[in-house]
């Protein structure tokens, strides 16, 4: 008997060779019918013949998809009628939209097919900088609309010719139906440029750069979703230069390494490290260094690790051809406090007086895209930024919302999210929110993802700061959109991201990290949550010593001041700052204006942060005076402790649910000369995760909640973070963290429209 059913695949199923799979299995099958994109990103399938015939297909449909195809449903009805199709074929993209959620995947890094095509000199695509097959390639940074059609992607300006539209009409290729699809011939060119954008010839463009990278010039390349500025990563003058016109003093640049083996030259890599850094996403992964370090110092300042990537577009394989660099700074080309660049002439306008050279190519980037960034703790990644290789690929959680919803973030680090059915989309990374440049960005990619997602959005939600700029933003669109505005508590957002991420329904959460705004009104940054699936429920419940920040936003810059603040209650510290007059722009009087502050009460914000309790410790030990880069002295007090032991033993002082952090700031700086700074940096580390952990246990205990979170920005820390495990875990309790967000701020739009989606108000 004859069969005619019509399935339809939603997933990650558009742009990753899945016409092409379903083609050849209908074909070995003997099924007549078709297949066809639909303009929701998923795919529809109609097939006639045999019921055997239509059950192999299906069970090689779920089993055998292509490599890059991720499947989320299967759809199945069968259709009355007669049968009409008398062979199997591929048709054009429908531009039928259906609410659904299914999505284009993200970029993603060459393939070993086209890696060996890249260096075989008989091939027509020998050294061809964008040699791309269905496999792999750039996608989200190349699609202004779906269907996910070469039409509607950058790619539009370079028709289809010769070989490339013969491998593109072949469905048994591996370039059918790859929008990327191109050759030397037909497809984009590279070119190198001086400052000035006038072009210089060579046969080789590309080798060329690197030749240019190894002798000590600056380059800015252009990459699948925005510039990066490279450079040699033993030379000295190059990087000094890097650091003084970018005015990066000591933020870490990360490294592209030739390959693997060149990575481990330089870092040690274990086998969870190992699978990021050799992932189709190709993220930079924060490794630690190892101890002769071959690279300049310059490279990574006073961190104990450093970010690595691989290659992952033939452009870079090619950089390293005819040299010896084993590895190449490779820093993203964003003036201070904006986007990444993107298009040529604002590269050309933007980085001159930065690079020496140009490596452009003339195909545009419809979506900007940083690299992702992550480290490992345990055997696990924690995610520091979550874009490239990732966004917008969906989070899928365990159960549906009924509404659309989307998250603005907050203020630093900013991502947006959509919340559609069971699937969040989280942008990709958008920066700190602070100027027009970025503003426009999440507003551009947040309706960009809606319009790639389908959403019919009923809720927007941000954060409960009344002077965000994505709070106002938040207000401006729910007014013209007619959509519901929820206000989300900073880390009642980030527990409850924690909570769908696994679903839990109760958690005692520990949220640490730089500055959220409280229910209060007041700073908070190391608290101590309830949360269950009712707002009203959500409830703090303890939280770290309320500590002065003297000049508000200057302590978190000179966190020098937050010491001062802090030793000041109990200790005379005129001498001791004094000493340390010159690490104030306004030295000595400012050190006078800062005492006279200080026992008048005045100009002082009180914030329970824990972020700042972990600067001015750092302060103090000598490791850093001015941030320059955020999370800076923390990050180089992780560093240090990296090697230091616990010599202080401290008991966690806990009092009335608070911990109190003054009696560990005193300690360090009355021990300061008899320990060394490593040691008294790990004491602090151990001191606040068992004091953060004892009282988390103890409200987990007192309420009967077997699982305790850990979330915020504070949870990348690798210290912090294994020692609160330790504790929780011998107390039989459960100790959850983020798997798939980022704990910092670039989950908090993921937690906003979590609570929007699925918390009762
Ligand atoms: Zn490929
Ligand atoms: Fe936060």
């Amino acid at each position: 008997m004859k069969l005619r059913i019509k399935i339809t695949v939603t997933g990650i199923v558009q742009g990753v060779g899945f016409r092409p799979f379903i083609y050849r299995i209908a074909k070995k099958h003997q099924l007549s019918g078709y297949v066809r994109n639909r303009g929701d990103a998923g795919v529809e399938i109609f097939l006639e013949g045999k019921e055997k015939d239509v059950t192999s297909f299906q069970s090689e449909l779920k089993t055998n998809p292509p490599p890059l195809a991720q499947i989320y449903e299967i759809g199945t009805i069968s259709i009355e009628g007669k049968n009409q199709y008398s062979d199997f074929t591929i048709y054009k993209s429908s531009q039928q939209n259906n609410l659904s959620g299914s999505i284009i995947p993200p970029d993603i890094s060459i393939c070993n097919d086209c890696l060996t095509e890249l260096k075989d000199p008989k091939n027509p695509r020998y050294e061809y900088f964008f040699i791309t097959c269905t496999n792999c390639g750039p996608r989200f940074t190349i699609i202004k609309s779906l269907p996910y059609d070469r039409i509607n992607t950058t790619m539009n300006k370079f028709p289809l010719v010769g070989k490339c539209k013969e491998e593109y009409t072949d469905p048994i290729n591996r370039r059918f139906h790859a929008q990327t699809v191109a050759c030397p011939n037909c497809g984009p060119k590279v070119y190198l440029t001086s400052v000035n954008g006038k072009e210089i010839c060579h046969k080789n463009p590309i080798q060329e750069a690197g030749k240019l990278l190894s002798e000590g010039s600056i380059v800015a390349i252009k990459g699948y979703g925005g510039f990066h500025i490279a450079a040699s990563s033993i030379k000295p003058i190059p990087l000094e230069k890097l650091r003084t016109v970018k005015h990066r003093r000591s933020k870490p640049f990360a490294v592209m390494a030739r390959n693997l083996e060149a990575a481990k030259t330089i870092a040690d890599v274990n086998p969870t490290e190992l699978k990021l850094l050799t992932s189709n996403s190709r993220p930079i992964v924060l490794l630690n260094k190892k101890s002769i370090f071959p690279l300049s110092s310059l490279v990574a300042p006073d961190l104990h690790n450093l970010g690595v990537m691989l290659p992952y577009t033939a452009l870079h394989y090619m950089l390293f051809d005819k040299i010896s660099d084993q590895t190449f700074v490779m820093t993203s080309a964003n003036p201070p406090n904006q986007p990444i660049i993107k298009d040529n002439d604002v590269a050309l306008k933007k980085l001159k007086g930065i690079v020496d050279y140009f490596l452009f190519h003339d195909r545009e980037i419809a979506y900007r895209c940083d690299d992702s960034v992550l480290r490992v703790h345990g055997n696990y990644p924690v995610f520091l930024r979550r874009s490239r290789g990732y966004s917008p690929k969906p989070i899928i959680l365990n159960e549906k919302s009924i509404h659309s919803i989307v998250g603005l973030g907050g203020e630093l680090n900013n991502t947006s999210c959509i919340l559609n059915d069971n699937k969040a989309f989280i942008s990709q990374h958008i920066g700190d929110i602070e100027n027009t440049e970025t503003r426009t960005f999440l507003e551009e990619a947040t309706s960009h993802l809606i319009r790639l997602t389908n959403s019919k959005i009923e809720t927007i939600t941000c954060d409960l700061h009344p002077k965000f700029a994505t709070t106002f933003l938040a207000k401006k669109l729910a007014s013209k959109n007619d959509w519901k505005l929820v206000q989300v508590q900073h880390h009642h957002a980030h527990i409850a991201a924690l909570m769908l991420e696994h679903s839990i329904n109760e958690i005692v959460g520990i949220v640490c990290d730089g500055y959220g705004y409280g229910i209060d009104g007041e700073a908070w940054g190391g608290e101590i949550l309830f949360s269950t699936r009712e707002s009203k429920n959500f409830k703090r419940l303890g939280h770290l010593e309320k500590q002065p920040l003297l000049g508000g936003d200057l302590a978190t810059r000179f966190p020098i001041r937050i010491a001062a603040g802090i030793l000041h209650k109990k200790i005379d510290i005129e001498a001791w700052l004094s000493e340390n007059s010159n690490y104030f722009p306004h030295g000595k009087t400012e050190v006078e204006l800062i005492l006279n502050q200080l026992s008048k009460k005045t100009n002082i914000i009180n914030s329970t942060s824990c972020g700042r309790i972990l600067d001015a410790v750092a302060a103090i030990l000598g490791i850093c005076f001015e941030r320059s880069y955020e999370s800076e002295p923390a990050v180089k007090l992780e560093s240090l402790a990296a090697e230091g032991r616990d010599v202080l033993n401290q008991k966690p002082a806990i009092k009335d649910n608070t911990l109190l952090t003054t009696p560990l700031l005193l300690s360090i700086f009355n021990y300061r000369k008899q320990y060394s700074p490593k040691d008294l940096a790990y004491s602090a580390h151990t001191y606040v995760a068992k004091g953060l952990a004892e009282l988390a246990i103890e409200k987990a205990l007192e309420n009967g909640i077997k699982n305790i979170g850990f979330s915020g920005g504070v949870a990348c820390n690798k210290i912090i973070s294994d020692t609160i495990r330790k504790k929780v875990e011998s107390e039989d309790l459960n100790f959850i963290v983020h798997r798939q967000i980022p704990p910092g701020d670039g989950g908090l739009s993921f937690g906003q429209a979590i609570v929007g989606g699925f918390f009762k108000v």
